[in-house]
């Protein structure tokens, strides 16, 4: 097939084969919700993808250091990379669930259970995307292969399994597709997040003279109170797509001699929301400002740290970050958005809604850290992310394995 022959009867096609393996894709699904895995224990699940994406008919499928798996269609050295992270949270309460978490249950309109929309939908469409690329004779054009990628660790520190592939094993994609949950409409960023630790210096004394001393406890509640101001005052991105970031003391921890003393130490946890211009240093520089004016101490004086993650993968790989995952936005004029425009236009007839994400996804290393183009387009809802009783609608799964099937003809 060449480019000459890309006209509507190619749509027609793709989007005939996805309703033809509609049960294909949902018996994957739910074969995959069954086997159990969270982060940092994928290995179970990423074996049956490796055999899912072998038996589909990929021209390589192989699991990289870190026990990411990763499937190619085509034979060009550029790459299209269509990404699902495949491990889910934890179920919560039990007694919130009206049927097995874990059972892969569905009718005619759902498949139910833990990560259905979050985000294995995502994973059991690809997977049909191979299918159909593969029979549909997909060799890749202009040099493009198309390597679909089913990651780990992505709930426990998201993007933390593509700074790994990008800055370790130099897989550098050319586009990216995050197959999240967008409720099938195109999404082009979302905010960054980070995490911050605060330590703050009192001087103790005994607790009959609490003026001999520096109360780390009145520092640390200033110092909240402190940024509870600087929320307040945060401002949206410049056309308020993102909205504004956000900032909150997590918790807070003070400690002294004894409990007749004035404490000496004070540690505030901060979880923080990063719109679009905040980067990382100037978070850090916010809550030293703030703490100082409220409560006096020196800018120097205020140890705001990043803390890191640092937990082996299920391959015992031990790759670690800090918790900070920068924001990403790209307009809707770029490029790769106009080509999912298209391909959305010629399957379905329709304008589609271009949003964004609630929450951080991989796109955070990917497209926030190593500026590479990516968007988002996937089967399921937001909400149903880590809520009792996730499903996901079956037609979601066929309109999603028909965009990943389209897409990469479009973009050549
Ligand atoms: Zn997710």
């Amino acid at each position: 097939m060449d480019k000459n022959s890309f006209d509507k009867t190619l749509f027609e096609k793709i989007n005939s084969k996805s309703l033809e393996l509609k049960d294909y894709t949902v018996k994957n699904l739910s074969k995959i919700i069954q086997v159990k895995a969270m982060s940092n224990d994928e290995k179970d699940r990423i074996i049956l993808l490796k055999n899912l994406c072998k038996k589909a008919g990929a021209d390589e499928v192989r699991i990289d250091g870190l026990g990411n798996c990763l499937a190619r269609v085509g034979l060009g050295n550029k790459k299209i990379v269509i990404d699902a992270h495949i491990d889910t949270v934890d179920v919560g309460d039990r007694k919130l669930w009206e049927k097995d978490p874990f059972s892969g249950d569905f009718d005619d309109k759902y498949v139910y259970g833990r990560g259905a929309s979050d985000q294995l939908a995502g994973a059991a469409s690809m997977i049909t995307a191979i299918k159909i690329l593969k029979d549909i004779g997909y060799k890749g054009f202009n040099d493009y292969s198309v390597w679909f990628s089913f990651t780990i660790i992505e709930e426990d520190c998201d993007g933390l399994c593509w700074k790994y592939l990008i800055e370790e094993e130099k897989f550098i994609p050319d586009f990216f597709i995050s197959t999240e949950p967008t409720s099938l409409n195109i999404y082009r960023g979302h905010r960054g997040r980070m995490e911050m630790e605060v330590k703050l210096q009192g001087v103790s004394c005994h607790g009959s003279a609490p003026e001999r001393g520096v109360s780390a406890a009145y520092l640390a509640s200033r110092a909240a109170l402190a940024i509870e101001k600087l929320n307040s005052e945060l401002k949206p991105d410049k056309d308020n797509f993102l909205g504004k970031g956000t900032i909150t003391v997590s918790m807070m921890d003070v400690k002294g001699p004894s409990q007749c003393s004035v404490p000496d130490i004070a540690r505030l946890y901060i979880d923080r929301r990063l719109t679009e211009g905040e980067t990382r240093e100037i978070a850090v520089e916010q809550v030293k400002s703030y703490i100082s004016e409220a409560t006096g101490l020196d800018k120097d004086k205020i140890e705001v740290t990043v803390p890191k993650y640092s937990k082996p993968s299920w391959k015992k790989k031990l790759f670690s970050q800090d918790l900070y995952f920068p924001t990403w936005v790209y307009p809707e004029s770029h490029p790769l958005i106009e080509i999912a425009k298209q391909t959305y236009i010629n399957l379905f007839d329709k304008r589609p809604m271009i949003d964004k994400w609630t929450f951080s996804t991989n796109g955070v290393a990917v497209a926030g850290l190593h500026k590479i183009p990516s968007m988002g387009f996937g089967p399921g809802d937001e909400k149903e992310a880590h809520a009792p009783n996730e499903k996901v609608r079956i037609e979601d799964l066929v309109k999603a394995s028909a965009f990943y099937s389209a897409f990469p003809f479009v973009i050549c």
